[in-house]
């Protein structure tokens, strides 16, 4: 048997009505059905979404069905069996033991939207998502579909991230997902991110990755604040502020806008500059609303873009977790994030609410 964590959706499906998640001994599958591989999970994210479910609020509408699902979309892994009929193309291409990341998401191929190259606009996207309408990565062994299995090693270009590094995989390539959107973003942009959760933290990463030079961070936690800070000492070219200062920092061109907070869409067009770009990644609840200024977005010319999850973006953010994973001083620490065995995943959730991490990871395998 192995340890999981469940969750069963309420009996009614009224927005805003909780179901119950719990810690039970699951049945260890053994023989993989043919496509499939059985995953050792190695580290499984927390992410927002998790907790607006539980909460039965946002994303968490996403739910389907009534029947006890194991949580978690987000994972690292080792490969540990594929069905003994697998075809030997498949036998191929993925090892055993090699350490991969999870794809949740699955995608008809056919619709317009997949044949477009749209598929996160798929109808079928979220009907199959791991860990929210089939069983998820918060257990020890996953049978996993074999198009959702990413080898770490394919897409590292020669520095493959470590398992802990390679689990932030799927948020990092929800952030990517929405920079694709933005467009071209010259070195000299003035970006702002506001918020800084996890999806903030990654966002100030890639755009230092990929050439803004200077990055502020508005944010009205001192506690993530100063995790701001640190991670400039690490990667540099980031200035944290509170929501208040923001405004002496105007204009912007870009601005990131990560905290889900209803206010934040005021603020964004407030703050942002002629022909400036908003793009809205924070995700809120299901009964939120964002108040935009149209004023200001006809006189600067908004462009306000959202993006939903990822599209082809996991491969690219394995190769940036890799090259993270060695820059001197940055550490998973440094971003708030925490590691537990899968036994404290109350404690993980009740972190992440309370805003003491930043993002849980947790370790099925760890006793
Ligand atoms: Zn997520
Ligand atoms: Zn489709």
């Amino acid at each position: 048997m192995q340890k999981a964590v469940q969750y069963t959706p309420p009996s009614s499906s009224e927005p805003n009505e909780a179901g119950t998640v719990s810690l039970c001994e699951l049945p260890v599958p053994t023989k993989p059905r043919r496509g499939h591989a059985l995953v050792s999970i190695s580290h499984a994210g927390v992410c927002g979404t998790d907790l607006h479910v539980l909460s039965g609020r946002g994303t968490g509408s996403l739910i389907t069905g009534q029947e006890p699902r194991v949580l978690g979309h987000e994972a690292s892994g080792h490969v540990i069996q594929l069905a003994d009929d697998e075809d030997e193309s498949a036998k191929q291409s993925i090892k055993i033991g090699e350490l991969m990341v999870l794809q949740p998401v699955g995608q008809c191929g056919s619709c317009r939207q997949c044949r477009d190259g749209r598929y996160n606009q798929c109808d079928e996207y979220f009907s199959s998502f791991i860990g929210l309408n089939v069983n998820g990565t918060w257990q020890s062994v996953l049978e996993v579909p074999l198009d959702r299995i990413h080898p770490v090693d394919r897409y590292s270009g020669g520095q493959s991230p470590p398992a802990d590094w390679a689990a932030l995989a799927e948020p990092l390539s929800c952030v990517l997902n929405g920079l694709n959107r933005l467009g071209h973003l010259p070195g000299t942009s003035r970006a702002l991110v506001a918020g800084a959760g996890i999806i903030g933290l990654l966002a100030c990463i890639a755009l230092r990755r990929r050439g803004v030079a200077r990055v502020t961070v508005s944010e009205p936690n001192a506690q993530r604040r100063r995790l701001v800070e640190g991670l400039g000492r690490a990667i540099s070219g980031l200035t944290a502020c509170s929501p208040e200062e923001v405004a002496k920092l105007k204009p912007f061109d870009v601005v990131v806008e990560c905290s889900g907070s209803p206010a934040a869409g005021s603020l964004a067009c407030e703050v942002a500059g002629n022909s400036g770009r908003i793009l809205l990644l924070g995700i809120g609840n299901v009964d939120s609303q964002l108040t935009l200024e149209p004023l200001a977005a006809f006189f600067k010319e908004l462009t306000v873009l959202s993006a939903c999850a990822s599209r082809y973006t996991l491969p690219e953010a394995i190769g940036l977790l890799g090259e993270l994973s060695c820059i001197d001083g940055l550490s998973l620490e440094l971003l708030g994030i925490k590691k537990l065995p899968i036994e404290e995943f109350s404690k993980g959730l009740q972190l992440m609410r309370d805003g003491q991490a930043s993002k849980v990871l947790l370790q099925p395998q760890r006793a």
